[in-house]
């Protein structure tokens, strides 16, 4: 007796014979251990981590980015997308940019020289406002 595993069989399954039940747990053994149903699930959530990997490339936190999207999928990739970014900001125009770059790729204006400047005013700030 081949039983068809779904809530309509289970909801109509006489569960006082042993036989029907027996046909029924192994349907449903046989559906969820089906390949395609792995496969698909396999290739979900890689394609899940790969989105959030990508978004969060461009916050500077792919790895964070990779286990939301592999943990709660597309509610994942808004976690990372709502997220701060990681990624120094320009001074100036107060965008993110990778760590290496010399000159804002936004505005434009020489990092280097305009975090040194900042330090240097929050330095004289410091000093100005706890003089004796
Ligand atoms: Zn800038």
């Amino acid at each position: 007796m081949a039983l068809e595993c779904s809530l309509s069989a289970l909801t109509n399954l006489d569960q006082t014979d042993p036989d029907a039940v027996q046909a029924l747990l192994q349907s449903c053994t046989g559906a969820l251990l089906s390949p395609t149903l792995w496969a698909w699930t396999l290739g979900i959530t890689v394609a899940c981590a790969l989105v959030g990997a990508f978004i969060g490339m461009a916050k500077g936190r792919w790895l964070a980015g990779l286990v939301w999207g592999v943990a709660l999928g597309p509610i994942g990739w808004l976690i990372v997308l709502f997220s701060k970014s990681s990624l120094p900001e320009c001074p100036e125009c107060g965008r993110p940019n990778v760590p290496s770059a010399k000159a804002c790729r936004h505005c434009g204006i020489n990092l280097r020289a305009a975090a040194l400047k900042s330090k240097r005013a929050r330095l004289k700030s410091n000093d100005s406002g706890r003089g004796w």
